[in-house]
């Protein structure tokens, strides 16, 4: 089983020590870059980048997102997250790295407005874009599904499964966004899945539990996707060393490691 996880906040734990501790820590082969604030300027911090480099790890990449949207309405505010996207996939590249997770994009207008089909429409537009500016640089773009919160586009996982099918790009399943959303794990397996992000929740709140500390039903999960031959890695999504420690005992109560 291939794990990764992400990098932790970069304003309560430096760089340097989520890189010290995943490289100790004999579980977790890949790490997450988080590519948004306060970790934008990456791609212009040559030590940096060299200094990630020096350690024993494989590295995936987290597109920014906070104010970034390439469904924007707005051409020139789409274009400039296209742009924004872009970054990610030119570090992906100084990072050896062959996957960056991308957001698809998010709207003021709920999904019954009669602006939405554009909106989608803009959105599949903008990842095409992207997704060809990566296939040109060796990248994989894999598209995550949002959670249940007001405004975040693409939280049916059956409907980004249709656009990216269209477009001809991969998925990366948030499995804890998808149960938010009312999914239950059966209904979670595409072939498409190229990568994964995996934290509990109540299925209500978007909360980023450690394994275990939800009511999502993991075994079942592994199950489904190991019996489908899915080989790319399980990222854990989580904010603290703790959060890490449980899920990984989690995960050796149920002997998959
Ligand atoms: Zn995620």
């Amino acid at each position: 089983m291939k794990l990764g996880a992400s990098i932790f906040p970069r304003k309560l734990i430096p760089i340097e020590e989520s890189l010290d501790y995943f490289e100790s820590n004999r579980y977790i082969d890949y790490m997450e870059i988080f590519h948004d604030y306060p970790n934008r300027e990456i791609n212009d911090e040559k030590e940096l980048i060299d200094l990630i480099n020096s350690y024993n790890l494989k590295y995936t990449v987290h597109a920014p997102f906070i104010e970034v949207n390439p469904a924007s309405i707005n051409p020139a505010l789409s274009k400039d997250s296209i742009n924004e996207i872009k970054r990610s996939i030119d570090l992906a590249n100084e990072l050896d790295s062959d996957i960056v997770v991308i957001h698809p994009g998010r709207s003021i207008f709920d999904n019954d407005n009669e602006y939405m089909d554009e909106v989608y429409a803009i959105a599949e537009d903008s990842l095409k874009t992207i997704g060809d500016y990566a296939k040109d640089n060796g990248v994989i773009t894999c598209i995550e599904n949002l959670p249940k919160i007001r405004g975040f586009m693409y939280q049916d996982i059956y409907q980004l499964q249709e656009s990216l099918e269209r477009i001809n790009l991969p998925m990366t399943l948030d499995i804890g966004h998808a149960y938010t959303a009312g999914f239950a794990v059966d209904d979670l397996y595409f072939k498409n899945i190229k990568h994964i992000h995996i934290h509990d929740n109540d299925g209500v709140h978007d909360s980023h539990l450690p394994w275990g500390e939800g009511i999502i039903d993991f075994k079942r999960f592994f199950e489904i996707f190991s019996k489908n031959g899915y080989d790319g890695i399980y990222n854990l999504e989580l904010s603290s060393k703790d959060y890490v420690e449980k899920s990984i005992q989690y995960l050796k109560g149920l002997k998959l490691i």
